[in-house]
């Protein structure tokens, strides 16, 4: 692929295992300029928007996939949202947080997160959408999401997702992948597995020594016999527009569009997930209120 970001889907284990792998760089460093984000900001961001899409590739059509961290920590939590095509959007309720590395020498995300609840949204077009969320477990996102798919999926997973953030704030890297054991896995599959995990470099170490997404599954499945069976291109994509914005200012309703109207000569709405500045004129809000 020529693009830099991009996710494969795989199985290996002759179909009793189901692999995702991710390099998402470019679109990490876009939410970083976009939300002006401090780098635990950005590691738990993208970090997320990683397993975001892995899960959005399994969806269909409109579907669409949220994830919510209502978090007590710092960063006070995040959203990510991501459809089927390979896009995802996001953003970090407090993005400005700074804290010492941690005992790993690492970003401190766990620190800046904890303690908090893990929530799936997964829009199906039902009319009830699926839901499912578990307590944080270290708040460095792939332990957490393990947890969650082992949890509230009853599909043992490995997830590997991390962040190398460069002293200015730009994203060097960003990726990860999820191992998932399915039905048809045996106690071998699951048991060699846990031996190969120890001796795998860090996905970050991986991928920013080139190695694509593709080379990161190999050198984690080894001998698994590990089958390519999609690439795709991911990207950092939000559909929101002046009408979407439009249309948000009718549901608030006569009274409060008529004392926004008065209060202000033109309304600045700013999107969350992607900083896009919209503005209506009061003659517009007026227009609105004559045709609710
Ligand atoms: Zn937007």
């Amino acid at each position: 692929m020529s693009k830099q970001d991009y996710l494969v889907r795989a199985t290996a284990a002759e179909g009793a295992v189901r692999a995702f792998a991710v390099r998402s760089a470019e679109l990490t460093d876009e939410a970083q300029r976009r939300h002006q984000l401090y780098p635990i900001a950005s590691a738990a961001l993208g970090r997320t928007m990683v397993v975001a899409l892995c899960m959005g590739s399994m969806l269909k059509g409109k579907e669409h996939i949220t994830i919510q961290i209502h978090s007590e920590g710092l960063l006070r939590g995040l959203v990510v949202s991501a459809d089927s095509a390979g896009n995802v959007r996001g953003y970090v309720r407090n993005p400005k947080v700074h804290l010492p590395l941690n005992s790993k020498g690492k970003l401190a995300v766990g620190e800046a997160l904890r303690p908090g609840t893990l929530h799936v949204i997964r829009d199906m077009g039902l009319r009830e959408p699926y839901q499912g969320s578990v307590e944080l477990q270290t708040g460095e996102i792939g332990d957490d999401f393990a947890y969650y798919f082992s949890l509230s999926e009853q599909t043992p997973s490995v997830v590997s997702v991390g962040a190398l953030i460069n002293p200015n704030g730009s994203v060097r890297t960003c990726g990860g992948y999820i191992i998932q054991l399915l039905p048809t896995a045996d106690n071998g599959v699951a048991d060699r597995l846990e031996e190969r995990l120890p001796h795998i470099p860090a996905v970050t170490t991986m991928l920013d020594s080139g190695k694509t997404p593709e080379t990161v599954l190999h050198q984690v499945l080894g001998d698994f016999n590990v089958e390519i069976w999609e690439q795709r291109e991911v990207q950092y994509f939000c559909p929101c527009s002046l009408d979407r914005f439009r249309q948000g200012l009718i549901t608030l309703g006569r009274d409060e569009l008529k004392s926004l109207a008065e209060e202000q000569e033109t309304l600045e709405l700013v999107c969350h997930f992607c900083q896009e500045k919209y503005y209506v004129s009061r003659d517009e809000v007026l227009r609105l209120l004559d045709d609710m």
